[in-house]
């Protein structure tokens, strides 16, 4: 098989960008996020190496424009991220390596990485969070990808605040505490006037944020009815976080919802690719959508 594919996640610090057919033959590169023009040129002389590259797909920061019918599909719409709001980012990579392009999230790129290879492959309906520099959110319902009015924004969920057991404001300029406001990597920094990887596994801090983690899941879970919620990014390598996580969900469910896969182990874990989920998915769209055309 000499053809070749290619993924980009685009993230707000770094872009990973890779060719490959799956997570046996990846080939990646990683370099930070600066200027569009410089990222792109980046990216686009790590593809032109690979003269049988058929399709790149891309899983980028947002909020972008993913709606194929859309004017500004393959842009990047309101991000506050200098020079790249606005900026046609399928566009310059298909100027850039003249093959198609295909376009979604970082979070929808992620679900669709870990339901092809990962830790959702048994499952049609699941999530995928990371809890990272910001909270954000991708969904697959009954074997699709979800998009609506544009997609998801999970990371902005409001959720009940006691002001009285925690003062903190949350750090999101448009919403102060929402869910990412509150419980993003850089939110447990600022509340605690220390960085998240550097407070102890029995801070008080953790059980603060697996309540916070718990009450936006338990949203999640009577929105979308999901069979499994994978949970990544920087601050779920606290990796007690996740049985603390598990057991905030079943005292807010309050034994409402019969289902035992809620209660199983396999409910809500990590991503089975690990920090390659979101490139391993950008890349699974491109094959998909080059199967597409042919
Ligand atoms: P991004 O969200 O930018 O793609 P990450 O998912 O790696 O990147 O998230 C980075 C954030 O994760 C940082 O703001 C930091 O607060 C947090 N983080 C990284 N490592 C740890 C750790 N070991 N423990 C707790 N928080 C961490
Ligand atoms: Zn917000």
């Amino acid at each position: 098989m000499s053809e070749l594919y290619g993924g980009i996640e685009a993230g707000g610090t770094k872009f990973v960008c890779a060719v490959g057919h799956g997570p046996h033959d990846l080939r990646e590169v990683r370099f930070p996020t600066t200027t569009p023009q410089e990222t792109i040129a980046r990216a686009v002389d790590f593809f032109r190496a690979f003269p049988t590259l058929r399709a790149v797909g891309i899983g980028s920061f947002g909020p972008l424009e993913p709606r194929l019918d859309a004017p500004t599909y393959g842009h990047i719409t309101t991000t506050p991220k200098p020079g790249w709001r606005g900026f046609d980012f399928v566009g310059a990579i298909r100027r850039g390596l003249g093959v198609p392009v295909a376009f979604d999230t970082d979070v929808n790129a992620a679900a669709w990485g870990e339901h092809r290879w990962g830790a959702a492959q048994d499952v049609r309906t699941f999530l995928y969070l990371t809890v990272g520099t910001g909270i954000g959110g991708g969904a697959v319902i009954a074997g699709s990808l979800h998009h609506g009015l544009g997609h998801p924004e999970m990371g902005h969920l409001l959720l009940p605040h006691d002001r009285q057991a925690d003062p903190f404001p949350g750090t999101c300029p448009y919403h102060g505490d929402c869910w990412e406001g509150l419980a993003s990597g850089p939110a447990i920094q600022s509340r605690w006037a220390a960085p998240a990887d550097t407070l102890p596994a029995d801070h008080p801090a953790w059980d603060l944020e697996a309540r916070y983690l718990a009450l936006g899941l338990v949203n999640l879970i009577l929105a979308y009815a999901p069979q499994r919620i994978i949970l990544g990014g920087g601050v779920m390598n606290q990796a007690h976080l996740y049985p603390r996580v598990r057991r905030e969900v079943q005292t807010l469910l309050h034994g409402y919802l019969a289902h035992a896969e809620l209660t199983a182990s396999d409910f809500i874990v990590p991503p089975g690719l690990g920090a390659q989920a979101g490139v391993l998915g950008a890349l699974a769209l491109a094959m998909e959508s080059d199967a597409g055309r042919s």
